[in-house]
């Protein structure tokens, strides 16, 4: 399936979907540049989203925090201190490898059963965070000179995947500030803000949409691991001692709305954390099958009260809720659903991405066609006249003109009608009408559907609640 997606990488590139980051500098490593295909796309994904948190349900809202945060943030959340991944370089190819991945990698090419015990001491080392144990591990099954052939290794170190920098013209020690890792920092710091000032009664969400930044020791799989990224997460605050339930709850309904999208349920697993993270006491993730493998696309984690408990002492501010239910004031627990955009987007691309053949006994014919959901299509309605003369493109102006307001339309009137509906299937138009000669007798127009391509007559009046019938 790497052919699959490098031929998904090429596409997204040659229709101007996503494209290396100052490409004409010869890019910059794991940083990509949403083209204008690409743009529509992320932006409706991100719409569905935020959609699906805030406007359906009640006890949710959306804020937007600031990428910069008090630099003690970063210490209270424990990013500072344990925000790191272990490393190894190989001094003669001058490579660097993040540690996990590279017993993961070697844990791969073993039988299973030798493969899991590996994995087993791995992930034991890692949580006691023991980089001399791990060393010894990479050393008696000999993976150093399995993978690179030479034995002239750097030690094991912790990277911290924070990228800093000064805020203000003054470059001293307390000026360095962070950018964030994740969202979820500005949420937890404004929880007193919104709680009040939205009168929120328990439970309830606070969602948001926004950059994080990670010096990610190995840039891998195109737009899956980026340093700069996008996180879609919602913090939903309970009462303590409720979190199983919420948990389980939160769990379900963010599969449901992966499913909701139409995706097959069997490219989607939930996989449960073994190795948790400092704040958690539950964590599991939502996986869905790339053409390189399962991977995680959301977490779900229930993050305790860890993270307000940490604020209040480092900021000496209360952060607390008084439960009027059952008069008691306490810190709320958490349940967090965190879902990258990038990575919802690279799973998008490949759930929708098909080389079709067409061929038939006397002609060969292919097709590539972006199934997304119309939805999530960047464009919804491609508007075509047969001819560039008699009135057709008038009329499709008039078509236009009426659909433009409610949702992205594409004119075109160059080229045989066949190759214009081949390049809105590239793009994944789920819609196309032509207007033809028919169109001036009797109002009627044809439209194609991208994915039957089969064509219809349908009056041109009912073009418009046609295609908003199907994203909305
Ligand atoms: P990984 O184990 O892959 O490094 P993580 O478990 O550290 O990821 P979280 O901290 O749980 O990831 O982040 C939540 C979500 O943010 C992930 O499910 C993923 O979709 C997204 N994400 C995290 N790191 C990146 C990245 N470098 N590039 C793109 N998306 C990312």
């Amino acid at each position: 399936d790497q052919n699959k997606f490098q031929a998904i990488i090429s596409h997204c590139k040659e229709y101007g979907f996503v494209f290396p980051s100052s490409e004409i500098y010869d890019g910059l490593s794991a940083v990509y540049d949403y083209g204008q295909y690409g743009a529509e796309l992320k932006k409706n994904i991100k719409d569905y989203w935020w959609k699906s948190m805030t406007q359906l349900h009640e006890n949710i809202v959306g804020i937007d925090a600031a990428i910069f945060m008090h630099p003690t943030t970063w210490k209270a959340s424990g990013h500072v201190d344990s925000f790191s991944d272990p490393m190894i370089d190989n001094k003669d190819s001058n490579k660097r490898y993040r540690v996990d991945h590279l017993i993961e990698g070697y844990a791969e090419t073993l039988d299973p059963e030798k493969s899991k015990a590996l994995l087993d001491q791995m992930e034991q080392l890692l949580k006691e965070n023991d980089l001399a144990g791990l060393k010894t591990l990479i050393e008696t099954n000999n993976i150093k000179c399995a993978v690179s052939g030479t034995a002239n290794w750097t030690d094991i170190r912790n990277f911290n995947l924070m990228f800093s920098t000064q805020l203000g013209s003054v470059t001293e020690e307390a000026n360095e500030i962070y950018l964030r890792p994740e969202t979820a920092q500005g949420i937890f710091v404004n929880f007193l803000n919104v709680q009040k000032t939205g009168r929120m009664k328990i439970p309830f969400g606070i969602a948001q949409i926004g950059k994080a930044f990670r010096n990610e020791i190995v840039a891998r799989q195109f737009i899956f691991r980026m340093r700069e990224f996008e996180q879609m997460e919602m913090q939903f605050f309970i009462r303590p001692g409720s979190q199983k339930e919420w948990y389980e709850k939160w769990k379900e309904e963010r599969m449901q709305w992966h499913l909701s999208l139409g995706t097959d349920p069997a490219k989607y697993q939930f996989k449960d954390h073994v190795k948790l993270a400092h704040y958690a006491d539950a964590a599991v993730d939502i996986e869905y099958e790339f053409p390189f493998g399962f991977k995680e696309v959301e977490g779900i984690h229930s993050r305790t009260d860890f993270d307000l408990k940490q604020h209040e002492k480092y900021s000496r501010k209360k952060l607390q809720y008084f439960d009027t239910e059952i008069n008691q004031n306490y810190v709320p627990y958490v349940i967090e659903t965190s879902i990258g955009l990038d990575r919802m987007f690279l799973l998008t691309v490949c759930n929708a991405y098909e080389e079709q053949d067409l061929s038939t006994p006397e002609k060969q014919d292919s097709r590539v066609v972006m199934r997304f959901p119309a939805k999530l299509a960047p464009i919804k309605l491609a508007i075509f006249p047969l001819t560039k003369r008699d009135g057709l493109p008038e009329l499709a102006r008039e078509l236009m003109d009426e659909c433009k307001q409610a949702f992205h339309c594409f004119y075109e009137e160059k080229d045989a009608i066949g190759r214009r509906y081949r390049r809105q299937d590239a793009i994944g138009t789920p819609f196309c009408v032509t207007i033809d000669h028919q169109t001036k007798e009797d109002g009627t127009v044809t439209i194609r559907h991208r994915d039957s391509m089969e064509q219809e007559r349908i009056p041109m009046s009912a073009v418009k609640a046609l295609v908003l019938s199907k994203i909305i």
